[in-house]
């Protein structure tokens, strides 16, 4: 992506204070399907990011500061009428960013950015508050009860691999909380976010509640949201390293942070499985969304037995992905990202070469013909014959690679698969009922799927430990994160009457 000063073609703006404004500088955003330009994107600078922090604050001391969580709830909802009334936009939008394919995109990416909208807003509506009857030593008794209140202005910054799906997943619990939220959305995924803030509006969401900066992280908006003096709160979806960064950028406020991270996901097949449904479920783990998803299995150990016969299933499953342009129905697997992450996904297959991969497939850059020789395209790709302890069996490689890895002893798959500093998915393929729950339970990850992969309920903890992040997000925890409890002690009683009546 190059950054540029052009202003002429700027079609994607910045939205602060509930409308879109013009910035001084713009940079291109193309096509990782064939490397065409997709749109001019407006670069919030310093003073972009200043006036929503202020349009932010203006709205919380306002009218959106005292509404009640129904009627938030009750926005939540017209919200997520407004992306299905706008279905076609956000998945025109998010397919010509990401190059994924478009069923992939309907299923997964829009349905999802609706439906988390729909799953916060009832579950903001029935939350309880907790409250106690207190008595203490001494008689007296009072009624303790915690207010949820708004964190404040939370920073909201996400990654380009599930655009909306994850941008909704923050901006719905924050909303619902009260929050005011100042978003940005990746520098490679702008689209879908600029189409939400017009939703914002048609839903009638107040001024300042929801503003939208574009750009890039260090010393772009990125930066100036998470070092801004005015921020409360930052939730953040990306690299671990750039977890980090951001992490020291709070630290002088003390600021609350939530972090989803990298992960290094294996998966443990285990002889007694059904190997159809293994392999059925390791291809989706793999290769889904070309591999760039946080959850896709990189690492897969499988007992001896049936290691050659998986190996040569998975082979076979893996080359019968369709690589192709998104709108064509048959396309299973789009182009990485952006020709940059390719290079970077390269330097591993490199990598995997010299540390003694033997590539059982792919390796390399697909001929897919002169229109599409602009793209970001690889080859779904295995490995065998890598050491546990090969740096690309440790390293987040964030593509459709995986490497495939014997074991004999379930202890020994359990310490292969939890021998790593992340910590965020796994998932376990047995038919022994009893193993996959003692398997599953002993993963040292935030998620851990016994015959299936990505099966997700809203309302369940999401996220990961070590590297793979901070807190957790999905129902009471997304609530937890996005509210400030208040603890009020309302005395009932001085003392315990002498006569021994209650009071
Ligand atoms: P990234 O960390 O490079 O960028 C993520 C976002 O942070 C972008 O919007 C970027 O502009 C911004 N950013 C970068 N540097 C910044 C800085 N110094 N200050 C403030 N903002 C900054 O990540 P990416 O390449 O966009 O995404 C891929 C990564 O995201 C992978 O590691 C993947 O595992 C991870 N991911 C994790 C989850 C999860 O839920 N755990 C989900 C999806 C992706």
């Amino acid at each position: 992506m190059t950054a540029t000063t052009t202003l002429s073609a700027i079609t994607l703006r910045n939205f602060v204070g509930g409308r879109f404004v013009e910035a001084d500088r713009a940079f291109e955003k193309r096509s990782p399907v064939d490397g065409a330009l997709v749109a001019m994107v407006a670069e919030a600078d310093r003073n972009t990011v200043d006036s929503a922090m202020r349009s932010a604050r203006t709205a919380l001391e306002g009218p959106w500061g005292r509404t009640g969580a129904g009627e938030r709830a009750a926005l939540l909802r017209r919200i997520a009428d407004r992306i299905d009334a706008r279905f076609d936009d956000l998945l025109a939008a998010e397919v010509s960013d990401t190059g994924k394919p478009l069923h992939l995109a309907r299923g997964l990416d829009i349905a999802r950015a609706a439906a988390n909208f729909r799953a916060f807003a009832d579950m903001m509506a029935s939350a309880g508050i907790d409250s106690y009857l207190t008595e203490m030593p001494d008689g007296r008794r009072a009624l303790n009860y915690a207010l949820r209140k708004p964190v404040g202005i939370v920073g909201v910054i996400v990654p380009w691999n599930l655009p909306l799906l994850l941008l909704t997943w923050k901006v719905a619990p924050a909303l619902a909380c009260g929050n005011a939220v100042v978003v940005k959305p990746s520098e490679e995924t702008p689209s879908s976010a600029t189409v939400l803030a017009e939703i914002m509006a048609e839903a009638g969401v107040p001024e300042g509640v929801f503003n939208l900066v574009h750009g890039f992280g260090p010393d772009s908006a990125g930066e100036f949201i998470t070092t801004h003096p005015d921020l409360d709160g930052i939730t953040f979806t990306g690299e671990s390293s750039t977890g980090s960064t951001i992490m020291r950028a709070a630290a002088p406020y003390v600021r609350p942070v939530s972090f989803e991270l990298g992960g290094k996901n294996a998966a443990l097949v285990f002889d007694d499985v059904d190997i159809d449904r293994a392999v059925d479920g390791l291809t989706r783990s793999i290769f889904t969304n070309t591999g760039q998803v946080c959850l896709c299995t990189e690492r897969v150990y499988i007992q001896r037995p049936i290691f050659d016969e998986v190996v040569a299933r998975l082979v076979d499953s893996a080359e019968a992905l369709r690589l192709g342009r998104p709108e064509d129905e048959a396309t299973t697997t789009g182009p990485l990202i952006s020709t940059a992450h390719r290079q970077k996904v390269l330097s591993y297959l490199e990598l995997a070469r010299d540390e003694g991969a033997r590539v059982v497939t792919g390796g390399g850059i697909p001929d897919l013909g002169s229109d599409l020789s602009g793209g970001a395209w690889i080859e779904p790709t295995l490995w065998t014959g890598l050491a546990h302890n090969a740096r690309v069996m440790r390293e987040e490689v964030f593509g459709p690679v995986a490497g495939l890895i014997p074991f004999d002893t379930e202890e020994e798959a359990i310490g292969l698969a939890n021998d790593t500093k992340y910590g965020l998915a796994a998932s376990v393929w047995t038919n022994d009922l009893e193993r996959g729950h003692r398997v599953a339970g002993s993963m040292r990850v935030g998620i851990s799927w016994v015959n299936n992969w990505f099966m997700r309920d809203l309302r369940s903890p999401f996220g990961g430990a070590g590297l793979s992040g901070i807190g957790r997000e999905g129902g009471m925890h997304s609530l937890a994160f996005y509210t400030e409890p208040t603890n009020v002690c309302v005395t009932l009683s001085d003392a315990t009457p002498s006569d021994g009546r209650q009071a």
